[in-house]
């Protein structure tokens, strides 16, 4: 297995570990975390663990959100002067809302190689099991941490007709739910994958109403980390929905501008389908004429 090129300049490996249950780490990332010339770690103390579990001994050095543009630029000029890197996060693959960008992007804007080692994964664990349509799925990352962010984040995926997914901590599971029920309808389907690959390995695949429930009445649901996946909107049934918000946006544009323009900027707005928001145009138009002509 070779950790250089043949010009001379090391190879970055992105390396991906497991997300709870160690023996998820494939026999190549075992080697590579073996045999490179160091290995750049979010966490080293926690990375450590793992080493020792695999009878690991390599050099750490710590790339973490804090310090990446810094630590980045030293990897690059280690990697020109021919030695070998792994990065590592704590737990599953690097970048996915975890550090190394900036580090990665460096290295392959300055041509030398960047080689995945795949592996685990919890939004893809959790996708995988889940029993919702994959084929097609926008993953979020962490949600917005106020509730009217995320209010306004449900509101502009209401009518998508992807699966998504986004990462949730504990502190953070019951509020997102609670707000995820004032936007979407309570029978919208949802898959919540709580410490996946651990003991206590939890994935519940229900209506919102009854998942949100099932978390504020279940100690247990709100502790340890947690993959929440949203079933798309059926796009024939959902897509005539507007929430009351959407609504009074366009309420508000119409009464400034003609139909057209209001409705053009209401699409900008709320993402709702153009169609749908002109319809609805053409109601609020036609209730405002009537009330007119009756006064
Ligand atoms: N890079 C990681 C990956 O590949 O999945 C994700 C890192 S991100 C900082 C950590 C978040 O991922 C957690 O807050 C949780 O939302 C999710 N996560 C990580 N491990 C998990 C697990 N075992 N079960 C459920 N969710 C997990």
């Amino acid at each position: 297995m070779a950790v250089s090129n043949i010009n001379g300049s090391g190879k970055l490996y992105v390396v991906a570990t497991p997300i709870g249950n160690l023996a998820d780490i494939s026999f190549r990332a075992v080697e590579i975390l073996k045999k490179v010339d160091l290995i750049a770690a979010e966490d080293t103390r926690h990375v450590k663990m793992l080493l020792q579990h695999y009878g690991i001994i390599n050099k750490l050095v710590s790339l973490h959100q804090y310090n990446e543009d810094k630590a980045s630029l030293v990897m690059l000029e280690k990697l020109r002067e021919g030695l070998s890197i792994a990065l590592v996060s704590d737990a599953g693959t690097p970048l996915l809302s975890d550090p190394g960008m900036p580090l990665v992007k460096m290295v392959k804007d300055a041509g030398l190689d960047v080689v995945p080692i795949p592996g685990a994964c919890a939004l893809i664990a959790a996708l995988s099991a889940s029993g919702l349509p994959v084929t097609q799925f926008s993953f979020e990352g962490f949600l917005p941490r106020t509730s009217s962010a995320r209010k306004a984040f449900f509101t502009e995926r209401l009518n998508s007709p992807k699966t998504w997914v986004f990462y949730e901590s504990c502190h953070r599971i019951l509020a997102a739910l609670q707000d995820m029920a004032e936007v979407l309808p309570l029978e919208r389907e949802i898959v919540i994958a709580r410490e996946l690959t651990k003991l206590h390995e939890t994935i519940v695949k229900a209506s919102l109403g009854d998942a949100l429930d099932l978390v504020m009445h279940s100690e247990n649901m709100r502790k340890g980390e947690f993959v929440v996946i949203v079933d798309g909107a059926a796009v024939d049934k959902e897509a005539q929905v507007m929430t009351p918000e959407q609504e009074k946006v366009l309420r508000v544009l119409l009464a400034e501008c003609s139909i057209k323009s209001a409705v053009a900027m209401a699409v900008e707005i709320t993402g709702v389908r153009k169609k749908v928001l002109y319809q609805a145009a053409l109601v609020i138009d036609r209730d405002k004429k009537d009330q007119l002509i009756c006064y």
